[in-house]
């Protein structure tokens, strides 16, 4: 957006006496106002005034990853802006990812390791935007950090699981490249619990914080689940973006491709979307995406109402590029896929769906009713399961003897982040169960502050 447009909208915000968009709260189990309390009236002003680095210290204040969530983050601080009751809201996360692409560009974000260390060692396992936003507190608090990750790079889901196209990998390692040049340590290749015993960075570490993610995908044991072709979502975007960062355009051999084939994504939600994405631009001959729920509404229902998360019908990017090529939304609800259909040499063709409607029960429990005379088979050659995620893996839950709260995250009040085990704390997706990118960043600053206030006997971290 243009500078003149962005001022404009730093001067729509009303500097409400209660903003509602730092609020950082729940209702219904849904995010309302920013869950970081970023200072967004303070930033809206300064950028309106022109006053962009100042805007730029007030950003890091409460956010270490502001390029990011300028990028990725659904924005529920939008959906509570009072301006959203009679217009469009103010575009709050235009400016905050302009604030901080500017701060890059002007060479404003520079290193700034500690002046003084402690003597204690902190060990952070996982290295997502809970990890990150964690180690990174926990540093500037002078402790000595090193952040353990399997993969070969660093970044969690922000590397390997939202595509390149929505969050170039180039704004991720910057970051990363900014945290290690200010002193934090960071090993890739190690499998924690596998490569490397807990209990070793029991040993050698003075605290111990888990942030691993939530990445045990959910799976649809239908008929034909073995079929060749069937995948979960996390398979198809991480090899996606781990050939497109070694191999470029040219990408190599994929082991799963979208080319030329018609795909069937199973799931609504943000995966599905970066699958259909990812299928369009691996040139894929035709995306559906099949979603068991409703269609949302236009506007906002009558239990809906603002400053709640608006639960309103959308064409994400994956949607609006899927239209634009095949002239409608891709999205096809109140359908579930009922089983895979394959050739005799076991390769997926199909799948067999049928329409459903919600019914209620005896108890009052909706569940979904086939409807008679409307199964059908949808030609496939690739079908991606993205169905949302059932918790952490449980490798290191099972070593440490971690107690699991009754979703199977590992058990910790948030605010506290404390596990069952002694020194080992847990934020994130691995305590949360999968949710967003700036919830992420808000567990892993809450449980650097109870790591430093457990190590030191006080804490100045926010
Ligand atoms: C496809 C996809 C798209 C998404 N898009 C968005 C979006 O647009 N906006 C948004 O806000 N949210 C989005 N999300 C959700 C968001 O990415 C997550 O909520 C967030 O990344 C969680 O952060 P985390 O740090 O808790 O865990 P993760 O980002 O999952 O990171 C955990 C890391 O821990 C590592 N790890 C796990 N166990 C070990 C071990 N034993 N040893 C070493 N390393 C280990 C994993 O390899 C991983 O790198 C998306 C999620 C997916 C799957
Ligand atoms: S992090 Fe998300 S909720 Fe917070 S200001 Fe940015 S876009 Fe809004």
């Amino acid at each position: 957006m243009p500078e003149k447009k962005l001022r404009d909208q730093g001067a729509r915000c009303m500097e409400c006496g209660t903003p509602f968009c730092h609020t950082g709260t729940t209702m219904k189990g849904l995010a309302v106002g920013c869950p970081i309390n970023n200072l967004i009236p303070e930033w809206n002003d300064l950028v309106y005034r022109g006053l962009w680095q100042e805007a730029l210290e007030r950003l890091h204040k409460t956010n270490n990853l502001p390029e990011v969530t300028g990028r990725v983050c659904p924005a529920p601080c939008e959906g509570s802006c009072v301006l959203g009751i009679i217009e469009p809201p103010v575009t709050i996360k235009n400016i905050e990812c302009a604030i901080a692409d500017r701060g890059w560009e002007e060479g404003w974000i520079t290193p700034h390791p500690p002046e003084r260390r402690t003597n204690k060692k902190v060990a952070i396992v996982g290295s997502g935007p809970a990890g990150l936003s964690c180690a990174d507190q926990l540093n500037k608090a002078g402790h000595n950090v090193t952040v353990y990750e399997r993969a070969d790079r660093i970044g969690g889901l922000l590397m390997y699981g939202i595509p390149n196209m929505k969050l170039d990998k180039a704004v991720v390692q910057r970051r990363v490249d900014q945290f290690a040049a200010e002193g934090i340590k960071f090993v890739t290749h190690c499998h924690v619990g596998v490569d490397l015993p807990a209990r070793t960075l029991m040993d050698e570490f003075d605290a111990v914080v888990l942030c691993g993610g939530a990445t045990q995908a959910r799976n649809l044991p239908i008929e034909g689940r073995t079929l060749q072709g069937v995948h979960f979502a996390m398979e198809f975007l991480h090899e996606n973006t781990s050939k497109l960062l070694d191999y470029g355009a040219a990408h190599g051999d994929r082991q799963i491709s979208a080319a030329g084939k018609d795909v069937i994504v199973i799931g609504g939600g943000d995966t599905g979307t970066d699958c259909v994405g990812t299928s369009i631009r691996q040139g894929c001959k035709s995306v559906t995406q099949l979603e068991i729920l409703p269609r949302p509404p236009e506007q906002r229902a009558s239990d809906n109402p603002w400053p709640e998360w608006p639960k309103v019908y959308k064409l994400d990017y994956g949607q609006e590029e899927a239209k634009a090529l095949q002239g409608e939304d891709p999205r096809r609800y109140l359908v579930t896929a009922r089983r895979f259909v394959g050739d005799s040499s076991g390769n997926l063709t199909g799948v067999e769906v049928v329409d459903i409607e919600w019914v209620k029960d005896a108890q009052g429990r909706f569940s979904p009713k086939e409807i008679e005379g409307t199964v059908r088979v949808i030609p496939a050659q690739l079908v991606l399961l993205a169905m949302g995620f059932l918790g952490p893996e449980t490798t290191l839950l099972e070593q440490l003897q971690l107690e699991k709260d009754g979703r199977g995250n590992v058990k910790a009040d948030h605010g506290k982040f404390r596990t069952n085990v002694d020194r080992v704390f847990t934020a994130g997706d691995m305590r949360r169960g999968q949710s967003l990118v700036v919830w992420a960043i808000n567990e892993g600053r809450g449980a650097a502050r109870e790591v430093d206030r457990f190590l030191m006997g006080r804490t100045q971290l926010p």
